[in-house]
């Protein structure tokens, strides 16, 4: 079909599969969250027969790809990060209007991660030292092998980021990829498409193809030429999709929600977690690590409180191309209705909105932001993931109580920390529930530290060694000596 031209800028609306843009007959519209108005595009809805034709594409290219040498891919994936960081004007543009998150953070950051995760697996993969050594007279050696087609799902809330992030370590263990990004933020995949084309990627290597769940999805989550299932989303498409992946034996990682707590010791510098506990809004809260149950020592409640009001006063909504704006839109008004079905059930239960709580003049996409006061811990809106701007506060008063409120959910992904002593940093670190736990910071992230979920928020790790594993059939080979 034709492209389109979306601010001068040329995208497919179609699948990428064997080198190919390929259509389907049915379409799904996508718009931009801060201008609800406009529609972007009608994109190929992909069904079985296009999960089949990826599938053949990706078992057919496998062979070749799995005996190229890791510095050899990693030259294919070098070019890719030469050709995003030569695009990212575009790319941010795209992923802005698609997804509604701000510009900026996308034009100075989000983008040339994108690049950073192929160059980082690029490398890790070339430089990897096979472990040998010897044992009862023979020399063991542990090979990684490809293991062949992996379908890769993301979610609608970063969908640059993640795509990258999970396809790199795939392509470097010398696997073909299905990438499959949610049918809320089609469009940067698309463009992603172009420059593998472009980067000189072996038909077939990395094929890309949009849709919903409920149809493509399944269908591939299901084929018996799948060898791994790498997803990012809710925990109810996880249950799904483990099944699949259970029919099939095949490992499958899932990072899903989060309930993090973001955790103020009264020795902490109370203004920087004020203002790291306001920026929990920049997203609306579509973040799947944010730390969104606010929990701080009685002692220092009062005080911390009028500082947060103080920075969440200073958000502002509006186009997310503009610098002033701060805080983006909800992405879809499904998810708007979503939101604020929490928010009417926390009210209706007898929680106290300390703030927001309703929509914003600044456009139908946007929830002011929204301070909630449970009247217990196991109000639905301290126990649920929300993913919109709305935060729980609590407080606490020894160091165990924070801890343990910290700790009384069933997500575990991350958690945030403020405090002034080391010794706490260090205690308290390690007892909050979490696969990554930030002191004093939040976000920072080294691409090659492990990151996924305890308990609901997620099963395996990605990240550096954790996820080229993930993507190899170890094998130790052993050869007698002598
Ligand atoms: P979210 O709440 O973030 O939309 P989902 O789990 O619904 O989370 O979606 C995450 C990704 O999983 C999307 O790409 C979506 O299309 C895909 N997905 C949803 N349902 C299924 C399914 N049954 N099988 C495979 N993929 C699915």
């Amino acid at each position: 079909r034709a492209r389109i031209d979306i601010e001068g800028i040329s995208v497919s609306p179609d699948h990428y599969i064997g080198g190919q843009r390929v259509s389907s007959p049915d379409t799904f519209e996508t718009r931009c969250p801060f201008d609800w108005s406009r529609k972007l595009a009608d994109m190929a809805r992909g069904d079985a027969s296009t999960a089949d034709l990826a599938a053949r594409a990706a078992t057919a290219a496998f062979p070749a790809w799995a005996a190229l040498s890791a510095s050899e891919r990693a030259a294919c994936m070098h070019r890719l990060a030469d050709l995003i960081e030569a695009n990212v004007e575009k790319l941010a543009l795209i992923e802005c209007l698609d997804m509604g998150m701000l510009l900026e953070s996308l034009r100075l950051r989000v983008i040339l991660r994108g690049a950073a995760n192929f160059r980082n697996y690029a490398d890790l993969a070339s430089g990897h030292e096979e472990r040998v050594w010897s044992s009862r007279g023979t020399l063991n050696r542990v090979i990684r092998m490809p293991a062949g087609p992996a379908l890769i799902i993301t979610p609608w809330n970063a969908p640059f980021m993640l795509s990258t992030w999970k396809c790199a370590p795939a392509l470097a263990a010398g696997n073909t990829v299905i990438l499959k990004p949610a049918d809320w933020s089609p469009l940067s995949a698309s463009l992603l498409a172009d420059l593998i084309d472009e980067a000189g990627f072996p038909a077939g290597v990395f094929n890309i193809v949009q849709g919903l769940g409920a149809d493509l999805g399944n269908a591939l989550v299901s084929d018996p030429r799948i060898k791994r299932i790498s997803f990012t989303g809710s925990v109810p498409t996880a249950r799904i999709i483990g099944r699949a992946a259970a029919e099939n034996i095949v490992p499958f990682t899932a990072e899903l929600g989060g309930k993090s707590a973001l955790l103020v010791f009264a020795d902490a510098d109370l203004d920087a977690a004020a203002k790291k506990a306001a920026g929990q809004f920049d997203d609306s809260g579509q973040v799947c690590m944010a730390g969104t149950r606010i929990i701080v020592e009685e002692s220092v409640a009062e005080a911390f409180l009028a500082r947060f009001h103080r920075h969440v006063d200073q958000h502002v909504m509006g186009d997310s191309r503009d610098p002033a704006t701060t805080m983006s839109a909800l992405i879809h008004p499904v998810h708007v209705e979503r939101v604020l079905g929490f928010i009417a059930r926390a009210r209706a239960a007898g929680d106290t909105i300390v703030r927001g709580g309703q929509l914003h003049q600044a456009g139908a996409n946007w929830i002011e932001p929204t301070l909630i006061l449970p009247r217990s811990n196991d109000s639905e809106v301290v126990q649920n993931e929300v993913f919109g701007p709305v935060l729980t506060f609590q407080t606490f008063r020894t160091e165990a109580e924070g801890i343990a409120l910290a700790n009384s959910t069933p997500y575990g992904l991350s958690g945030i920390v403020y405090t002034g002593c080391a010794q706490r940093a260090e205690r308290v670190g390690r007892a909050v529930r979490g696969g990554t736990v930030w002191v004093n910071t939040f976000l920072v992230r080294d691409l090659t530290a492990p990151f996924g979920g305890i308990g609901i928020s997620g099963i395996g790790r990605e990240g550096g060694d954790y996820a080229l594993d993930f993507h190899s059939d170890l094998k130790t080979l052993q050869i007698l000596e002598g």
